[in-house]
């Protein structure tokens, strides 16, 4: 059985996988495009926005998700034209 926060990180990923294909490199915290960088690492897939500090991340080798919220200010302080 996955926890809520599992379960809640799992939909921050998709979310994050979504926009990141849909938006241009998007973010699906502050909406922000072409300010999300994603990494392909040996054991995980990781997406982290340079804006807003939103993180998710899948480990396909143990199965597990983990999601770290953006901050709301930072967004508000950058918007979407400038990035
Ligand atoms: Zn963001």
């Amino acid at each position: 059985m996955r926890t809520n926060e599992e379960r809640s990180a799992a939909q921050w990923y998709a979310r994050a996988a979504h926009c990141y294909v849909e938006k241009h490199q998007g973010c699906a915290w502050c909406g922000c495009s072409y300010c999300v960088f994603r990494s392909l690492r040996p054991d995980r897939v990781e997406f982290s926005c340079s804006v807003c500090e939103f993180f998710a991340c899948y480990n396909h080798e143990t199965d597990r998700y983990y999601s770290s919220p953006g901050q709301a200010s930072l967004a508000d302080a950058a918007p979407a034209a400038v990035c």
